[in-house]
């Protein structure tokens, strides 16, 4: 039998289900990878995810041909193509891993229809989460909307089933790529229009492990304070991984269990928190798949504030937030890191969403579409859920009159300013005293600091105090109505 396996969101050779099953199934195997070219062109992604993506497709590329298998590629719409090609290589069978966008579920229906009339067999797997919507439900199997209580029903369940990590199928190597031609290399970022980039987080199945090894064996054991300070390496870096499927969430949670039984200093609550936000990334794909309207617009109709009128005001506040130019040094560093590495740090992640929508009041859409061409990690579901639940119109959201205070948050997480000196470099010379609120720095102070406010770095876009006491009192206006 002759199968394709159409890799998409699942970069990897370990623990791979359609890998696994066509191995089993199949005595011929085509790795098939297809650039949506509708996609890629409309710039819902950036730089850094496509550089990552050709990285990560390099690297299972390398990973196939060293077991004498050749990844094909194609460009198009992708429906057609993998019809094309199942018609073309004569295939019985197409496996693929399921995805739950939106774009995606109609993608692959159409896919599924198509190749059914042509008589190819589609065999569909569960890969990207460890539960799928349907099998973590409220008691009436509703789909869940806490996420405390998504939370224990997942556990339950983990103990229950305990998701077996599958190997790389040791059939892979005897396995033949039928005879489709070989392929010359892979398109390059620029034949999509995108520029050159170096990833900043090394892409790659072999990366991936590597970076889990390492964080596994140090630094979950310092999460739940680590993983707030934005100047260290406190977290794992392992988002954009998860995001193409270079590593599992099985195999991720696995190694963080197991690494309580390692040698050496171990911490059981660090470890359950740092799975906690595995379960939230699948919290979060189980939102999208249940209630796919979350992409257009909020979850809730709740009494938020009206956000500001389109004008030039608001196109200033907006172009000041995207290039790190608020007078906030947090918010900068953030927004600053983000456009410079594709990656920012969740508590930044955070403070930078809150000063949008609450202190600049701006549509907290407009920060998730720069988010999803900025990120290397872009991901429908994490993004989506993150802002709604910053805007606090989300499932669980932030409670609606919680804003942050940037200066705050900023002495609290950095407090010496390691963080916002690394991205703020301007303020390098400023005493720490004053790195989280440069503008109340004496025009003596500034010049000792060789940084004019004003000058070489902008005074505060707004004042949060002002725009603290604007948002409440539009808030209560909304509750009264
Ligand atoms: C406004 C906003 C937008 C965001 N957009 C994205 C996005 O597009 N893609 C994305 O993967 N994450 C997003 N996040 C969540 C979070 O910031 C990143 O997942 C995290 O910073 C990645 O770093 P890490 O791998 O070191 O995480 P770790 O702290 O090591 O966590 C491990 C993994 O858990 C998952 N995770 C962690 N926090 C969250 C969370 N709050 N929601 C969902 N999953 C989480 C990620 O897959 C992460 O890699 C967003 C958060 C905010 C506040």
């Amino acid at each position: 039998m002759r199968g394709i396996v159409w890799f998409r969101r699942d970069l990897r050779l370990t623990d791979q289900p359609a890998l696994t099953a066509a191995c089993e199934e199949c005595e011929e195997i085509i790795p098939l990878f297809v650039f949506d070219e509708g996609l890629l062109r409309s710039r819902v992604f950036g730089s850094a995810c496509v550089n990552f993506m050709l990285g990560c497709l390099e690297d299972l590329a390398a990973s196939l041909a060293a077991r004498g298998l050749t990844l094909q590629w194609r460009r198009g719409e992708p429906v057609e193509e993998v019809v094309t090609a199942a018609r073309e290589w004569k295939a019985d069978a197409v496996y693929w891993n399921r995805d739950y966008e939106p774009a995606a579920l109609l993608r692959d229906r159409a896919a599924q229809l198509k190749l059914a009339e042509q008589g190819v067999r589609v065999r569909t797997f569960k890969d990207h989460v460890v539960f799928e919507a349907d099998e973590v439900r409220g008691v009436t199997g509703e789909p869940m909307q806490r996420y405390s209580a998504y939370r224990a029903r997942w556990w339950t369940r983990w103990q229950a089933m305990k998701p077996a990590v599958w190997p790389i199928p040791r059939a892979l190597t005897s396995a033949k790529t039928s005879p489709v031609k070989a392929l010359c290399p892979l398109p390059s970022p620029a034949a999509f229009g995108y520029d050159h980039l170096t990833p900043w987080i090394e892409p790659g199945e072999r990366s991936a492990r590597k970076r889990l090894r390492s964080f596994v064996e140090g630094p979950i054991h310092r999460y739940v304070d680590g993983r707030n300070q934005p100047s260290i390496n406190g977290s794992s870096k392992l988002s954009p991984h998860f995001r193409f499927g270079t590593i599992s969430a099985r195999t991720a949670i696995h190694a963080a269990l197991d690494s309580l039984t390692a040698g050496g200093p171990v911490s059981r609550p660090d470890v359950l928190t740092w799975i906690d936000e595995l379960i939230w990334r699948e919290f979060f794909q189980q939102v999208l798949a249940a209630f796919p309207r979350v992409v257009e617009g909020p979850f809730r109709t709740v009494s938020v504030p009206p956000s500001r009128e389109p004008g030039p005001e608001r196109d200033r506040l907006y172009r000041a937030w995207c290039d790190g130019q608020t007078g906030y040094p947090i918010v900068d560093a953030g927004m600053r890191q983000l456009n410079e590495t594709g990656w920012m740090h969740n508590r930044v992640r955070m403070i930078v969403a809150s000063f949008l929508i609450k202190d600049l009041r701006l549509d907290w859409q407009c920060g998730e579409r720069y988010f999803m061409q900025r990120l290397v990690d872009a991901d429908v579901a994490a993004n989506n859920g993150n802002w709604q639940w910053c805007a606090s119109t989300g499932t669980d959201a932030m409670r609606g009159y919680r804003i942050f205070n940037p200066a705050l948050q900023s002495r609290k997480f950095d407090p010496d300013g390691a963080y916002i000196r690394e991205y703020v470099r301007e303020l390098d010379g400023v005493a720490s005293k004053w790195i989280h609120e440069p503008h109340l720095m004496t025009t003596d102070e500034q010049i000792r600091a060789r940084c004019g406010i004003g000058r070489d770095y902008p005074s505060p876009i707004i004042d949060h105090q002002q725009a603290r006491r604007e948002y409440l009192d539009l808030a209560k206006q909304q509750v009264t109505r």
